[in-house]
């Protein structure tokens, strides 16, 4: 049984570094370190960090002292305000630097007076960040049917949630075009996700059965899941090696294995080892 692993499986670049710099925070700081909200949607890495002295809190107000750790989906302005402006912390801002671009993007076309749409989903939290920078009317669109109820505006900037479809984007772009003067357009689309689901989807349909590896709440890894098996009805999701049923590969002669953006590698190997394992039984 032949397992091919996606070249780009697993973290990006802002997860890495967001658990990277929650890692050295356990070896340079206090045993206080907390990051608001889960650092990432992966229940491995976040046990593993709680292990570490690394706890996740919803609201800044629980944190008395010690380190806290910005996500990399970044958080409001608000609480960014209230963490840098507690005196007793110690803020380490994991923000990925693509977000932080959305971010000043929106809040400069904002400042230019330009009225701001962002391609997204409005409930996420990198989504809400952004919304928060900005000072005049903001629309978030997730499909052409919400740019369909938006007013006619006179100066329209649009940016993106950096997860977005560039097919989405463009769709809604072009919807726009109906709906303001003047346009100006920040393509702020990290291609992490996009790599990800082109390779996903292309190895599904070169195998017999595709692993998707991510947490049940990774909204990347579901996406990822559910595009697989469009294609590949023998897709399973898991989030590690155990949730394995060795009947999957009764048969099989190329098994494909992928993962979201917030799985770790540790995690894809013990996956990937554990399929061969249960290959090469299949061969006794
Ligand atoms: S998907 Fe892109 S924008 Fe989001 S954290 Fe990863 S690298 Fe940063």
């Amino acid at each position: 049984m032949q397992i091919i692993v996606t070249q780009n499986a697993g973290f990006c670049f802002g997860v890495e570094r967001a658990i990277t710099m929650a890692f050295d925070a356990t070896q340079d700081h206090d045993r206080n370190i907390y990051t608001l909200g889960p650092i990432i949607h992966n229940p491995q890495v976040v046990k593993t960090l709680s292990e570490e002295g690394v706890h996740a809190k919803e609201d800044v107000d629980e944190i008395e002292n010690g380190t806290v750790i910005i996500r990399s989906h970044g958080v409001e302005a608000d609480t960014m305000k209230k963490v840098k402006g507690k005196t007793s912390l110690n803020v380490l801002d994991a923000t990925c630097p693509f977000v932080k671009k959305v971010q000043n993007n929106a809040e400069l076309m904002s400042s230019e007076g330009y009225s701001v749409l962002i391609v997204g989903d409005e409930k996420h939290p990198e989504v809400k960040g952004i919304v928060s920078y900005i000072k005049g009317p903001v629309y978030v669109a997730g499909s052409v049917s919400d740019v369909e109820k938006m007013p006619k505006i006179k100066m329209l900037g649009i940016v993106a949630q950096t997860t977005q479809s560039q097919e989405n984007f463009e769709k809604i772009v072009d919807a726009c075009m109906s709906k303001a003067e003047e346009i100006k357009i920040c393509n702020t689309i990290c291609d992490a996700t996009e790599v990800r689901q082109y390779e996903s989807t292309d190895l599904a349909r070169k195998v017999d059965c595709m692993i998707v590896i991510g947490g049940f709440n990774s909204a990347n890894t579901k996406r990822l899941y559910s595009l697989c098996r469009e294609i590949q009805p023998n897709t399973h999701h898991i989030e590690g090696a155990d949730a394995i049923d060795e009947n999957w590969f009764d048969g099989m002669k190329r098994v494909g294995v992928t993962a979201g953006a917030s799985t770790p590698s540790t995690v894809i190997e013990e996956v990937r080892l554990k399929i061969e394992d249960i290959g090469l039984q299949n061969k006794l």
